[in-house]
C-alpha cells in the first residue's frame, strides 16, 4: 500500500488555507486590518484539518499585530484597557448622560466595554476603543491625540464609531445605518455593545421628556443599524435581539 504523503497533505491545506484567506482578505472593506481580526469568517465550511490550519494561522497572523500594536503605542494588554479607561473618565468628566437620574457619562463607555468582554472579546485594542468610542464625538479629544495614546488602529475604530456633528441629526441617523455593513470587525462589535447599552438606558432609565413612541422610534432605529453590522459573534446578535425584545415589551408596558 502506498504510504500517505504527509507532507503533500500538508502543503495542500495550506494552499487551501492561504487561497481562502486570500479570496476573504480581498472582501475586506477595511484594508488595514489583517484577516485574523475578521469576525465575521465563517468557516464551518472547511474540512477539520483546514480549520486547524487556519485557526493556527489566524493565531500566528494576531500575535504579528498585536506585537507591532505594543511596539507602536509601548504599551501592555492590561495597561492599554487602563490608559483608555483614564483617558475616557478625564475627557467625559463633566458630562453627564440624559436620564432622570442625570448618571456620570462615564458609565456608558465602561458599560459599552464590558458588555463587549461578557460577550467574549478579548482583543486589548476592541475593548480599549469601546471605552474611547465618544470621546471624539462628545468631547474635544482629536484623532492625533488617541493615535499618539493608542495607536493607529484604536484611532482609526474610533474614528469609525464618530458621527459627523456638522450634519444634522436625522441625516447622521441614516448615515449610521448606510456604513454599518463597512464597518470594520472590530467596530461592529463596539457598535453592537453601543447600541445594546442604549436600548437598555431608553427602557429602563431613558430621557425624562421622551414618550414611548419616542423611546420605540430609538430602539426601531438601532436595530436597522444592529442588522448591518457584520459580525460572526452570534453571541452577541443573540444578547441584542434579546436586549431588543425586552425592551419592546418593557417600553409598551410602561
Ligand atoms: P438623541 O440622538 O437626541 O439621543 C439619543 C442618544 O443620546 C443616544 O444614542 C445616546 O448616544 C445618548 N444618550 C445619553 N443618555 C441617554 C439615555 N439615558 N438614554 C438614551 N440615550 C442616551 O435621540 P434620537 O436619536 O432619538 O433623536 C435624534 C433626532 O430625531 C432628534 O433631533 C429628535 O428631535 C428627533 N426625533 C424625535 C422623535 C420624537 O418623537 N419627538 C422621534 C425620533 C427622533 P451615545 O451613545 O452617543 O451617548
Ligand atoms: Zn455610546
Amino acid at each position: 500500500m502506498e504510504k500517505p504523503d504527509n507532507n503533500s497533505t500538508e502543503k495542500d491545506e495550506r494552499a487551501e488555507t492561504d487561497a481562502w484567506i486570500k479570496e476573504h482578505e480581498d472582501s475586506l472593506d477595511y484594508p488595514d486590518v489583517p484577516v485574523s481580526r475578521d469576525y465575521r469568517i465563517d468557516d464551518s465550511r472547511l474540512s477539520p484539518e483546514t480549520q486547524k490550519a487556519l485557526a493556527e494561522r489566524k493565531a500566528q497572523l494576531e500575535a504579528e499585530r498585536k506585537a507591532q500594536s505594543a511596539k507602536e503605542s509601548g504599551i501592555s494588554d492590561s495597561a492599554i484597557i487602563l490608559k483608555a479607561t483614564q483617558f475616557a473618565a478625564l475627557k467625559h468628566r463633566d458630562q453627564r448622560r440624559k436620564d432622570h437620574a442625570a448618571s456620570p457619562y462615564i458609565i456608558h463607555p465602561v458599560t459599552v466595554a464590558n458588555n463587549l468582554t461578557q460577550a467574549g472579546v478579548t482583543d486589548p485594542e476592541v475593548i480599549a476603543a469601546a471605552l474611547l468610542h465618544d470621546t471624539l464625538e462628545d468631547t474635544q479629544t482629536t484623532p492625533d491625540e488617541l493615535v499618539e495614546a493608542f495607536g493607529k488602529h484604536v484611532a482609526s475604530m474610533v474614528q469609525e464609531l464618530t458621527d459627523d456633528k456638522d450634519l444634522p441629526k436625522q441625516e447622521r441617523k441614516r448615515l449610521q445605518v448606510e456604513h454599518a455593513p463597512h464597518l470594520s470587525p472590530g467596530a461592529a462589535l463596539v457598535k453592537i455593545c453601543d447600541k445594546i447599552a442604549n436600548i437598555t438606558d431608553v427602557t429602563h432609565s431613558p430621557p425624562p421628556d421622551w414618550s414611548n413612541e419616542r423611546r420605540m422610534a430609538y430602539l426601531d432605529w438601532a436595530a436597522s443599524v444592529v442588522a448591518g453590522c457584520k459580525v460572526g459573534n452570534k453571541h452577541l446578535k443573540q444578547q441584542f435581539e434579546n436586549v431588543l425584545a425586552s425592551g419592546r415589551e418593557g417600553i409598551e408596558n410602561d
